[in-house]
């Protein structure tokens, strides 16, 4: 396939805009050569500037659960469009989606909308600290929770490829109250807590990560920090910007029925448009601004078009009895096929799946966290990458990312892409 026309508009872009991007790991850093620019795409497909269809694993990195274009939420937008972009005043809309995420997911009695899972996650750390009046957080190594200088202490995704964990720019003094613990590591965690007694206001997950590969948490991991946060007065915030309305209506809270204090959205909660959102019980959501005395706000926050877009995707979802069984089916199937392909082939390999979150590790060792998720051979995954890329496919141009597997693909889209897993790791 030909790049031509995507390398000539990248060189204009890089003039203008920093890398030529507007969010790094688009750039193709850690994988080599130029990014892709697309023109369009519909389904399960990609079409870019040089008229190649590719089929696309990414899905915008998760918001495009049920394919490109999904023409309830494209009518919707338009239609919604007509009528007013913005207005900085409550609408209808709002409670109505409002109510929608709350009747999902467990646990929550009111949510709050934001334009992005970043601004979600450094807003719930916010609440959690003003409700529970102490400072310090615990943050996993490689989970990922948006740019927010809290938590730009070992982040998984785009921080991770770029090998600078800690960014330049984030003060010692934000950086001292993010503590580190372990991913599936309750007595590290345990420790973490025992030399900060009294001073932790939250523990924040991605409680399937998604962020260093897709990674589940062992049996008893949530349940064991849920405990430990009872037992320390210490508020549990899930980060399910990843994984809300995708594993599960719910989220993992239901997928593995562990209780949340706070619980964060952003992807595919907005339907491809601009979204994110925090949620939790009364007692605590009371405690923002205007009733309670945590500020937190947005311009565009609740943005009609926005909304419309999350409401008609969550619609579709909830209306969808067996949307999540079926995304687990395809995906595991592709699962099977991937790992059958590679295993003839003698590579060394890990898959990880949860649900429609799925990644291939080039190690043969288990990986359960973000020392684990480093090992895998990133000469081997840039072979990969640019194998299936020839062949039409685009995953992810970063071994630290999960795939996110839409509801558009077809058995045929699965079978040719096991195919040419097969033709490419034939000559790692
Ligand atoms: C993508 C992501 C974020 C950040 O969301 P943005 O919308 O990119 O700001 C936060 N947490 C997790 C788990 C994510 O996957």
């Amino acid at each position: 396939m030909l790049y031509k026309r995507s390398s000539e508009l990248f060189a204009e872009a890089e003039k203008v805009i920093p890398g030529g991007v507007n969010s790094p790991v688009r750039a193709f850093k850690s994988v080599g050569g130029t990014p892709i620019f697309v023109e369009k795409a519909k389904g399960a497909y990609l079409f870019d500037a040089d008229g190649n269809k590719l089929i696309d694993y990414i899905n915008s990195w998760g918001p495009m659960i049920l394919g490109h274009a999904y023409q309830p939420v494209v009518d919707a937008i338009i239609e919604k469009a007509k009528l007013g972009t913005s207005f900085g005043m409550p609408t209808e809309l709002e409670t109505e989606i409002a109510k929608l995420a709350i009747s999902m997911v467990p646990n929550i009695d009111k949510i709050r909308f934001v334009s992005s899972g970043t601004e979600a996650c450094m807003s719930a750390i916010r609440l959690a600290r003003g409700f529970t009046k102490k400072e310090k957080i615990i943050k996993f190594a490689g989970c990922y929770h948006g740019h927010s200088d809290s938590f730009l202490i070992q982040a998984g995704s785009g921080a991770i490829t770029f090998g600078s964990p800690n960014s330049p720019g984030v003060t010692a003094g934000t950086a001292k109250d993010t503590l580190l613990a372990n991913y599936n590591n309750l007595d590290n965690v345990k420790s973490v807590i025992e030399a900060n007694k009294n001073e932790i206001a939250a523990i924040i997950i991605e409680p399937v990560a998604g962020n260093m590969g897709c990674i589940l948490p062992q049996k008893g991991f949530l349940k064991g920090l849920r405990s430990l946060c009872d037992e320390h007065q210490i508020l549990l915030i899930f980060d399910e910007v990843m994984t809300g309305f995708r594993l599960a209506k719910g989220g993992v809270q239901e997928l593995y029925n562990v209780n949340a204090d706070i619980v964060c959205f952003g992807k595919v909660i907005g339907g491809g448009l601009p979204v994110g959102a925090f949620a939790a019980r009364e007692e605590i959501m009371n405690y923002l601004a205007p009733l309670g005395p945590v500020y937190q706000a947005g311009t565009l926050s609740g943005n009609p078009l926005a909304m419309v877009a999350g409401l008609t995707m969550l619609k579709a979802l909830n209306d969808d009895a067996d949307i999540f069984k079926r995304l687990n089916e395809k995906t595991t199937y592709l699962a099977n096929g991937i790992g059958r392909v590679l295993k003839n082939n003698k590579i060394d390999f890990t898959i990880n799946q949860v649900g429609s979150m799925i990644s291939v590790h080039f190690d043969a060792n288990p990986v359960i966290d973000f020392e684990t998720a480093k090992k895998g051979d990133n000469e081997t995954f840039k072979k990969f990458f640019h194998g299936l890329l020839k062949e039409g496919i685009y995953i992810a141009p970063s071994a630290y990312e999960s795939w996110f597997i839409t509801d558009a693909l077809t058995y045929d889209d699965l079978d040719f892409t096991i195919a040419a897993v097969d033709k490419v790791s034939r000559d790692f």
